[in-house]
């Protein structure tokens, strides 16, 4: 089941404080992240979906990927790592309302302006030379989003997001 949810931190007021967590976490992305392509399904049908049977008449289709709706797909940063908890430190492990997360669920984690959602999906892709992914080309690896978390300091602006991702079995 998708959800989303929100945590509130009862100790981070980030716009008083001294410690803004929305720089530290930006911090940590530039020195640990990695890239990779949000594919974000836009609220527009594909050419080819049929309305009677509601999917994608073509077989490997180019627009949607089988999915019917046209996507696009945004190359941005972000952190996966297990057990991590910015405000617990580094080696805590992960609370979410779904409970402590086991080694079989992958967290990938974003700058707040991201604002992930239930649809989105996370692709790994191989990189070039430089080490920069250069297109949605030679994906690696699908992540469906299964729940997305937004952590808040205390007055309740979204310092970044968590989101929980389960890999899936791709033809691509
Ligand atoms: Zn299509």
């Amino acid at each position: 089941m998708s959800m989303t949810w929100d945590s509130f931190s009862a100790q981070f007021e980030s716009q008083e404080g001294g410690i803004d967590l929305r720089e530290e976490f930006a911090t940590i992305l530039t020195d640990h992240g990695y890239n990779i392509f949000l594919r974000r399904r836009l609220d527009q049908f594909c050419p080819y979906y049929d309305f009677s049977s509601k999917q994608c008449d073509k077989r490997m289709c180019e627009y949607c990927n089988g999915s019917g709706y046209i996507y696009m797909d945004y190359k941005l940063k972000t952190y996966r790592k297990l057990g991590f908890n910015l405000e617990a430190g580094p080696d805590r492990e992960l609370w979410s309302p779904v409970g402590l997360l086991g080694p079989h669920r992958n967290v990938f984690y974003f700058e707040f302006d991201v604002k992930p959602l239930l649809t989105d999906r996370i692709l790994e892709v191989t990189l070039n030379n430089a080490g920069e992914p250069v297109l949605a080309y030679n994906i690696e690896k699908v992540f469906d989003v299964t729940s997305v978390h937004a952590y808040r300091e205390k007055k309740g602006r979204i310092e970044y997001y968590a989101v929980i991702a389960d890999e899936i079995v791709t033809g691509v």
